[in-house]
């Protein structure tokens, strides 16, 4: 390890001053980007497409706060469902924190939407535009010739351009995509405020590409924050394998022909190629650090350093400190079989849950402050209010309402023929009407069956008031 310790008290992006330090990282290239560029680009198409796919005329994901509708999966969760999200999310957290004790924070670097942004789409329309590190900073050291004005113009203009194309996708997730397309059809300006969010989204995408960058990460995002309390010793993170990069006497420049070994100089030649090449600005030799995205770059680039100076590659890899000091190899420890459980048991539930939920939901509840009523023909009335969700995309017909408990009769306010619109809601008013010789209580339980058809699809209880006389 280093003995200057300055970067334990400062963010790599920060001089002395608390001044930001532009970060121009080089091109990454090798094996591990590679694959990398491929789990992008799948997730790009994912992204870009989730809102407009359609699963049994549902879409794919939709987070519509405002009309209450969520879809996740292409299967439709309604405010009544709130407790399935919620085992989701939680599901979602213990996934997360058992996935990070075990892999370190490998999610940011190869699947958060920030990183795959920042690295796959924009930084590389820099590289195209501005060349490699080398030139990026003899561009940011000139005036404001016409070079730097061209270059950094176009740069500019495709970045907002797609900030743009990005906000749109994001509302198409908050608003649904058939929504976004119908606005598009009609242009601007027939939704004026639709535009002005539209801007809104695209200066803060614009904001966080061009300018923020890496700083989410570092500063903003609160997962990176977490690393302190979830990592440990047995966490596989990218490493820099200090026993065999220092060796006895550190790190020394390559000299062609010399006994590195013999003399007792580790195997790191101090290029500073995986500083360079780190898009957070840190210098990985110094151990795991808050800022790093864990996005491998520097691996591909030591190992391209050893394969030029013949030496093992892995001095930077996926390792675990008691791998590197020890030579321990990954072990299922207590606290990871621990958060396995939880997560096992979570997602049992979770399955249940989703097998026993019913396409419809029925209320049905008796009119508040209603005392019963006695009909001419000697029968007891009570009065509800219903409602009736349909959470399919079909819609559902000929709906009739039928007393399962009791000897009795239901009947509609106002409705013949009762039909409930795909992925909505009906609502009313009906009467309750039993034969009082059927009651047994002044307070019962009935059961209602929902029929669509003729053929059941929901049963729901209510509270039938009778008068208290009959026993
Ligand atoms: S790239 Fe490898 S050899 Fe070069 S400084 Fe980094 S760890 Fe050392
Ligand atoms: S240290 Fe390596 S893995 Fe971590 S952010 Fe920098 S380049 Fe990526």
């Amino acid at each position: 390890m280093q003995a200057n310790e300055n970067f334990r008290d400062t963010i790599g992006t920060l001089d002395d001053e608390g001044k930001r330090k532009w970060v121009f990282p080089k091109k990454p290239s090798g094996t591990l980007y590679k694959y990398r560029k491929w789990v992008s680009y799948f997730l790009l198409v994912f992204l870009f497409a989730a809102p407009f796919i359609k699963v049994n005329g549902n879409q794919f994901l939709l987070f519509d706060v405002l009309e209450r509708k969520f879809n996740i999966f292409g299967f439709p969760f309604w405010p009544q469902d709130f407790y399935l999200f919620v085992i989701s999310m939680i599901i979602g957290v213990v996934f997360i924190t058992l996935f990070t004790v075990a892999f370190g924070r490998i999610f940011c670097g190869w699947i958060c939407p920030q990183t795959i942004f920042m690295e796959m789409v924009f930084r590389r329309i820099e590289y195209a535009i501005e060349g490699d590190r080398g030139k990026q900073i003899r561009l940011e050291k000139m005036p404001w010739n016409k070079e730097k004005i061209t270059k950094r113009g176009l740069k500019w203009s495709i970045f907002f351009i797609i900030s743009f194309l990005i906000a749109n996708v994001f509302l198409a997730y908050f608003i649904g995509g058939d929504e976004l397309l119908k606005f598009i059809a009609e242009g601007p300006f027939e939704n004026v405020s639709t535009l002005i969010s539209l801007l809104i989204f695209t200066g803060v995408f614009y904001f966080i590409f061009a300018w923020f960058r890496e700083q989410v990460c570092i500063i903003a995002c609160p997962y990176g924050r977490l690393q302190g309390v979830l990592l440990d010793n047995k966490s596989i993170v990218v490493a820099y394998d200090h026993k065999r990069g220092e060796a006895e006497h550190g790190r020394k420049l390559f000299r062609k022909g010399e006994d590195r070994k013999e003399k007792g100089y580790g195997d790191c030649i101090d290029c500073f190629q995986c500083v360079n090449v780190c898009p957070t600005g840190i210098d990985i030799r110094n151990g795991t650090q808050l800022e790093c995205v864990n996005c491998t770059a520097c691996i591909d680039e030591c190992d391209s350093i050893m394969e030029k100076v013949d030496l093992p590659k892995g001095l930077i890899r996926f390792a675990s400190e008691d791998e590197i000091v020890k030579k321990e190899k990954f072990k299922f420890t207590p606290r990871l079989k621990g958060y396995a459980a939880v997560l096992f048991i979570l997602m049992g539930v979770l399955t249940g849950m989703l097998f026993l939920r019913n396409d419809v939901q029925a209320n049905v509840l008796r009119l508040p402050g209603q005392l019963y009523d006695t009909t001419q023909n000697d029968l007891i009335s009570n009065v509800y209010t219903y409602k009736i969700i349909n959470k399919t995309s079909i819609d559902i017909d000929s709906v009739q309402f039928k007393l399962l408990s009791h000897t009795g009769s239901i009947a509609l306010v106002g409705h013949q023929d009762l039909s409930i619109p795909a992925q909505g809601l009906s609502k009313g008013t009906l009467f309750i009407e039993i034969n009082p010789s059927a009651l047994e209580g002044e307070k019962e339980r009935v059961k209602i069956g929902i029929y669509s058809n003729n053929e059941l699809i929901e049963t729901t209880t209510t509270t039938f008031l009778g008068p208290r006389s009959y026993n």
